[in-house]
């Protein structure tokens, strides 16, 4: 990351009230250049390496807008392909608990060496399909926030996302802006799992024009 790169992400994040020391950049740095790196070898992401900090650093933590990381919290992002949006929360957020779930081993062996580089002590990555670990007893309502970037339609999401989110859990859904028919789509899958969409919030990447809509589920109760 160039030095303007690293100024624009410590002013973002700022933005959403989080503030990066030097070790959080330097995590950031190193999870940059071994994407960059994997990248050439397996297909993590389209994003160009100039851009990771508008695209997928700063957006990943666009959800700090709308729900509080506190310590402690269990956070599963479903879907996590190249550790996105979990691995900049994790980095963000030390105090939480995440669990990065996706159904390609490949991309989770990267994610290990990534947890290994950076030494993230509150990250572990889990192995499947979401439809087959949600019934689990060990993730079956067990996390307090799950996230999902770039994985599905919401009707589809909120199948594979909800049965994993405790009493008070929420789901946050990053999508783009143009999203009211999927939303009209998916209220029946989601009156079944009970689930409501409780808020969605538009927001603009910081220091971009890119838009971005984060839809927040929750249980009926
Ligand atoms: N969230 C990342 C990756 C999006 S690509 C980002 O925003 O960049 C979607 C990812 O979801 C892929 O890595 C794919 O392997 C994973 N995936 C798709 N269906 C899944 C399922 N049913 N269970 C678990 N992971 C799934």
């Amino acid at each position: 990351m160039t030095s303007k790169d690293i100024d624009k992400l410590k002013k973002g994040a700022s933005a959403f009230d989080i503030s990066l020391d030097s070790r959080q950049i330097k995590a950031f740095e190193t999870y940059a250049e071994m994407l960059e790196t994997k990248n050439q070898v397996m297909n993590l992401t389209r994003v160009k390496p100039a851009d990771y900090v508008d695209l997928h650093f700063l957006d990943s933590l666009s959800s700090a807008s709308v729900q509080a990381f506190k310590p402690g919290i269990k956070v599963l992002d479903v879907g996590t392909g190249a550790g996105l949006p979990g691995i900049p929360l994790a980095i963000a957020f030390p105090g939480i608990e995440v669990t990065l779930l996706d159904a390609t081993a490949k991309k989770l062996r990267f994610l290990d060496e990534v947890i290994e580089a950076v030494l993230l002590k509150n990250v572990r990555t889990v192995h499947g399909r979401a439809e087959e670990l949600q019934s689990l007893p060990a993730h079956s309502r067990k996390y307090d926030i799950i996230t999902a970037r770039a994985l599905a339609n919401i009707q589809t999401l909120a199948g594979w996302t909800l049965p994993f989110m405790n009493r008070n859990g929420i789901v946050i859904a990053y999508k783009s802006v143009e999203i009211d028919e999927e939303i009209k789509a998916s209220k029946t899958e989601l009156h079944g799992l009970r689930g409501k969409i409780v808020g969605e919030t538009r927001l603009r990447i910081p220091g971009t024009d890119i838009e971005r809509r984060l839809i927040t589920i929750a249980r009926i109760k």
